[in-house]
């Protein structure tokens, strides 16, 4: 496989065309940034973690049935993806309240809720990426509606698959993020990441918090949380 041009620069990670048109090489930045790009900063090795992290949930997923755009992990900060169209919706699901879902209903941070919330957001920087319901979805062409129901269910099964698997190394999933992708044939599969940028990880004895949360609150010890959180799933891999 030979690495050619880059085609993106994210926040978080850069994006590489390869030799081969139906992959992307994805590259796992330090860079952190809160607040839509407003707080900016690094956190050591964030890329080796949320790259591993995230390959290493992939994988169990897949081994669920749930389908990703996971080929190989090639090193420590850099993996090789299936090129996807992306639907241009962040899909967020909570099993506790927290951020600005918490704000929202004015719930104390850390209220279970009674039954897991799904929401969308309209992936667009610009606009602050906005909620929106299937109503809107389908108005903007965002995705079909079985598009939207193929990621409901995906997502649902996802917090099931994760919420067990995190339980066994001491940890909460109270939210978190994911984003789909439609293949050539129009299959979708799960995109992007899944790490403690785009997740919140409660340490289940002690409540601490073992994500970004760390950074975008200024609560310091992000580092050593994410190195934590690494060697729970991985161990000495
Ligand atoms: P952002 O764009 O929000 O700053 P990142 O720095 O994480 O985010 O950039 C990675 C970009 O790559 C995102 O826009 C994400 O939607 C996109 N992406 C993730 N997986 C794939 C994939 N398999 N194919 C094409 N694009 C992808
Ligand atoms: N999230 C994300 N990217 C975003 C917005 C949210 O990964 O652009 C994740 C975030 O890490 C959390 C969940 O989605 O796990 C819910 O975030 P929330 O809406 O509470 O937003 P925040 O409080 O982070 O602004």
């Amino acid at each position: 496989m030979e690495i050619r041009e880059q085609l993106y620069e994210g926040k978080a990670k850069k994006v590489f065309a390869t030799d081969d048109p139906s992959l992307v090489l994805v590259d796992y930045k330090d860079d952190a940034t809160a607040g839509n790009g407003a707080k900016k900063g690094t956190i050591r090795d964030k890329g080796v973690v949320n790259n591993r992290v995230t390959n290493h949930l992939m994988r169990m997923l897949m081994e669920k049935g749930i389908p990703t755009h996971l080929v190989e992990e090639i090193d420590d900060r850099r993996t090789l993806v299936k090129k996807v169209q992306i639907v241009p919706l962040e899909v967020i699901v909570r099993n506790v309240a927290a951020g600005s879902l918490a704000k929202r209903l004015g719930l104390p941070e850390g209220t279970k809720l009674d039954s897991t919330v799904l929401e969308y957001c309209y992936k667009d920087d610009a606009l602050g990426d906005p909620m929106v319901n299937e109503y809107h979805i389908a108005a903007i062409h965002a995705a079909t509606p079985e598009e939207l129901r193929t990621i409901a269910d995906y997502s649902f099964r996802i917090n099931r698959y994760l919420s067990e698997y995190l339980a066994e190394v001491g940890i909460q999933l109270i939210d978190f993020k994911l984003e789909f992708g439609r293949l050539p044939d129009g299959t979708i599969v799960l995109a992007d990441e899944i790490s403690p940028d785009t997740c919140r990880f409660w340490d289940v004895k002690t409540g601490a918090h073992l994500d970004k949360d760390l950074f975008r609150r200024d609560l310091g010890g992000e580092e050593a949380a994410y190195q934590e959180v690494m060697s729970r799933l991985l161990g000495d891999q």
